[in-house]
């Protein structure tokens, strides 16, 4: 299907230029070109003066495996993760998808939750591919990595996890060669890239942040079994001691990053790892009705900004991530631009970070994150200038038009065509 955005302002990290025609064809784009007397044929047309056609936003850092409508049901989210059978975690999952994908957020990396062998991540990214489903392009990690006593085996309400003979807790992996089992059954479930859980975390209960979790050994054979087949890893981290460990076997995103600090960060900037900072979640898990949540959310929240502030200074690339999840509701996604903002960084930086840092990251900056002839055709309107206004995409209202894979999929625009 051909489709033509005529008088557009078109927009990247790369690029700025007004009053331009793009033609999409088969999920690509085909052509970008001036104002010409004759346009081409297309199945659709959308004219866009005055509007803003940019990349596609990224989320790589969502779980989306949560009930929507939160607490419908009356669970707690733990306990609804636990309790829920997979078929209806799909069902769930692939509306949270969909409320993502409307905020204008074309594609979603899913960075793990409990499995139980059926990694509902897979099937709603094989379920969207085929068209069975609307929804954002997601990238699966088919559950996390995690060690015994580790962040995603204590993600459990503490009392549930001693019984083993219910079936509860995640399959967990220890010592290398069980590491490098890991990742291979992970890539034989379907998935895109590693998560692993590298330190203790505010979710968790009984644990502390500041737990590395898995040692630099295990680490490295995550890591080396990964990029063997091709895989990225993502490695969550709360403190130093996990950074540190992560950086020395070559994590590739180092998600949250509380601990970092220039030295840390310049090794980073070295070895050229990225960062997903994820602001939003510490600064909200303050507030958070559970105690224990609370209670480490208050004691990560200055670490976590000093952190983030080193990072800006000290060049580490980064990508943008929300960590949505119970608190922080899918569909809000836009919210972390604000706390990125505040937490000091530019408005190029943050656009940057949700559309051609993360293509980057993802290894995908040959395909995804830019306006350019061959790339997908990831695309969404917005009415003011997106660069220097990037606040104005933290509300998903302001998101006007989405194109995933080459189809409109979302238009409020008020206007005949
Ligand atoms: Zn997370």
């Amino acid at each position: 299907m051909k489709i033509l955005f005529k008088n557009a302002n078109i927009i990247d990290s790369d690029r700025c230029e007004l009053n331009k025609n793009v033609l999409v064809n088969d999920g690509v784009i085909e052509a970008i070109f001036g104002q010409t007397d004759s346009l081409p044929e297309a199945d659709e047309v959308y004219d866009l003066r005055d509007k803003w056609l940019m990349p596609g936003m990224v989320d790589m850092h969502t779980h989306l495996n949560a009930e929507t409508g939160i607490n419908k049901s009356g669970v707690n989210g733990k306990l609804w993760r636990m309790l829920t059978p997979s078929p209806e975690k799909a069902i769930h999952f692939l509306r949270n998808a969909q409320l993502t994908l409307m905020a204008g957020f074309t594609t979603v990396r899913n960075c793990g939750h409990v499995t139980y062998y059926t990694p509902e991540d897979v099937a709603v990214r094989e379920a969207i591919y085929h068209d069975v489903a609307v929804g954002p392009n997601v990238i699966a990690c088919a559950g996390f990595i995690t060690m015994t006593a580790g962040h995603g085996d204590l993600s459990y309400p503490q009392k549930l996890r001693r019984l083993p003979e219910y079936g509860m807790g995640e399959r967990c992996f220890n010592g290398p060669w069980d590491c490098v089992e890991g990742v291979r059954e992970k890539v034989r479930n379907g998935a895109d890239f590693i998560k692993v859980m590298a330190s203790g975390g505010m979710g968790s209960s009984g644990d502390e942040p500041d737990w590395p979790n898995f040692t630099v050994e295990e680490l490295s054979a995550i890591v080396s079994e990964a990029h063997a087949l091709k895989r990225k890893v993502a490695a969550h981290t709360h403190c130093r001691e996990a950074s540190i460990r992560c950086i020395e076997a070559g994590i590739d995103t180092i998600e949250h990053g509380c601990g970092l600090t220039d030295d840390l960060c310049e090794m980073m900037v070295e070895k050229g790892l990225y960062l997903i900072p994820t602001m939003r979640v510490v600064d909200v898990l303050v507030n958070s009705d559970d105690k224990e949540e609370a209670k480490k959310a208050a004691l990560l929240v200055d670490d976590h900004h000093r952190a983030f502030r080193s990072a800006i200074k000290t060049g580490v690339k980064m990508a943008y991530g929300t960590d949505s999840i119970n608190a922080l509701k899918h569909g809000e996604n836009g919210l972390e631009i604000l706390n990125m903002r505040e937490g000091g960084m530019s408005s190029k930086m943050v656009f940057d970070c949700l559309t051609s840092n993360a293509a980057d990251a993802l290894g995908k900056a040959d395909v995804q994150g830019y306006i350019r002839e061959g790339y997908n055709a990831d695309l969404i309107v917005t009415a003011k200038q997106p660069v220097e206004n990037i606040e104005y995409l933290s509300e998903a209202g302001h998101v006007e038009l989405v194109m995933v894979r080459g189809k409109v999929v979302k238009n409020t625009m008020e206007r005949p065509f």
